[in-house]
């Protein structure tokens, strides 16, 4: 017990102790830390540029191997289990199946992945925040095998309806984003 109340008269002379409490600020007044904002229009009211930015955390959640597999140059599929069910593969890939709604499994298509333009639009004027140039050809793509025809965009050559087109992957440099896989002609 006496030891005890050494120690606690002990802390409060350590807390009187002048050396020992907190600086207290200079108060010589508030600063502004902002940047002026532009005027954009001044009537019939004042209208301001007030830049914002904004960090979205996304996950690509069970398709995450589609991405993984994409940096490492190779085109990931999915395929569902279930006997009976749909026998093509998917691609995008889907993590459940649509028709059975099982889970499906992984599979690496081997490279060179060869499909044909199935349609193609020619995009002159792209909407905000697409973040190739243009203009360029935004392709169908039809895979031998695959449930599913999937859109991509051809980084050389004109396309063609039924032209040979070959998966290439931006393997130095990746944007971890669905721009990782483009298509250039095969023939
Ligand atoms: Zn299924």
């Amino acid at each position: 017990m006496k030891k005890i109340k050494k120690a606690v008269k002990g802390r409060k002379t350590a807390l009187k102790s002048k050396a020992q409490r907190p600086k207290a600020k200079a108060t010589t007044g508030v600063r502004l830390t902002g940047e002026p904002m532009l005027v954009e229009k001044r009537s019939p009211a004042m209208v301001i540029q007030w830049p914002r930015t904004l960090m979205h955390h996304h996950t690509y959640g069970l398709l995450s191997p589609f991405f993984e597999g994409l940096r490492k140059g190779k085109l990931m599929a999915t395929k569902c289990r279930t006997p009976g069910c749909e026998a093509g593969f998917w691609l995008p890939p889907r993590a459940d199946c649509p028709d059975c709604l099982a889970r499906m499994k992984w599979i690496e298509m081997k490279n060179p992945v060869i499909g044909e333009i199935f349609t193609f639009t020619h995009v002159e004027y792209p909407g905000h925040g697409i973040e190739i140039s243009y203009p360029y050809y935004q392709i169908d793509v039809k895979i031998p095998g695959a449930a599913t025809i999937m859109k991509g965009y051809l980084a050389k050559g004109e396309a063609k309806i039924g032209m040979k087109v070959k998966a290439c992957f931006r393997t130095r440099g990746s944007t971890n984003t669905i721009l990782d896989l483009y298509w250039e002609p095969a023939e």
